[in-house]
């Protein structure tokens, strides 16, 4: 029989199709990405042509007078800027001007690397400029929210290629983040504990998920993963914001981010990806009931109608089953 699993900390329910669930190894990709260039002349991103990108915000310095990670303002930005974030409430329509900041993280001049490959010394300033950005970000007292993701691969949405990363700073709380924050609240109300906490402790007791560890961070696959080879990376010590990370904290989630996405590259092929850093602001980093961590989502199926209708996703591979083979597979060190 299926099971409807529930997820406490998104209130999600997802169906796992445990008898009609397919092997791990059946998502594994078979054609494998075009052979890219060292360099393109034609790439926005690439060393020689920064003045083709708004103007630098960020950079972590290279070899050379050269970078090894910039940031710069998105040329097709969701948002603008300029502006305040004014509410208009007309009736029952509330609307807000399009304030906010939208900027791209170039994670390497190297346009043919594969994030996955990325030496973990380099994943670290990445990283860096992730916490850099973030907390600028949040100095903007227009900014209710802040979300950095990635999208690898065309069917994770990216047009293109060179490895970035995105950060948006929005001026409202998106639903999704509200949801988190009230189930959050409701079980800290309840129980007196972190929602979070409590879910981490609970999966490395368990262990059967658990896709790797360190002495800071844990990566596993939540029990109600919504799709096969979801994994979600949590810190282990208590905090609700990621620019409280401290560089001997960078370090070690850039040790086991690197892994995780080199044991999905291995296992299924240089597979697309999306990756979000799901935190709060720097004035609610002290909350007891909010956890900051990645959520990493391979699009190896498709979401269609029946989650469009119901917010409820269809897991077709069992998550044990997901995290045993991400365990398994074995990765360059
Ligand atoms: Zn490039
Ligand atoms: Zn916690």
């Amino acid at each position: 029989m299926p099971e409807i699993r529930s997820n406490p900390i998104t209130g999600d329910w997802v169906i796992i199709a445990t008898e009609r669930a397919r092997r791990p190894e059946e998502f594994t990709r078979a054609a494998v990405r075009r052979q890219l260039p060292a360099r393109d002349p034609e790439c926005p991103f690439c060393p020689g042509n920064e003045h083709r990108t708004p103007e630098e915000q960020f950079r972590v310095p290279g070899p050379d007078g050269g970078w090894l990670v910039r940031a710069v303002p998105n040329r097709f930005a969701a948002l603008t800027p300029e502006g305040d974030a004014g509410r208009h409430v007309n009736g029952f329509r509330t609307c807000l001007d399009g304030v906010g900041l939208h900027e791209v993280i170039v994670e390497t001049p190297a346009h043919d690397a594969s994030p996955a490959a990325l030496p973990v010394a380099h994943v670290e300033r990445v990283l860096e400029a992730y916490r850099h950005r973030l907390r600028a970000f949040y100095k903007d007292r227009r900014i209710e929210h802040v979300i950095v993701f990635k999208n690898h691969g065309e069917a994770a949405g990216t047009s293109l290629v060179h490895p970035h990363s995105q950060i948006v700073g929005m001026p409202v709380l998106p639903n999704q983040l509200r949801a988190r924050l009230e189930e959050a609240m409701r079980h800290w109300g309840n129980f007196g504990e972190c929602l979070y906490c409590r879910t981490l402790r609970e999966e490395l007791r368990e262990g059967v998920r658990v896709v790797a560890q360190n002495g800071s961070f844990a990566a596993f696959v939540p029990y109600a993963a919504l799709s096969p080879f979801h994994v979600w990376v949590f810190p282990r010590h208590h905090s609700a914001y990621f620019g409280d990370v401290t560089d001997g904290q960078l370090a070690e989630l850039a040790a086991l981010l690197r892994e995780v996405l080199a044991r999905i590259g291995v296992a299924l092929n240089d597979p697309d990806y999306n990756y979000v850093l799901r935190s709060l602001s720097p004035q609610e980093g002290a909350l007891k009931y909010f956890h900051w961590y990645i959520s990493l989502v391979p699009r190896v199926t498709k979401a269609a109608g029946f989650e469009l209708g119901t917010g409820m996703f269809i897991n077709t591979a069992l998550p044990e089953a997901s995290a045993e083979f991400l365990r398994r597979v074995a990765v360059p060190g």
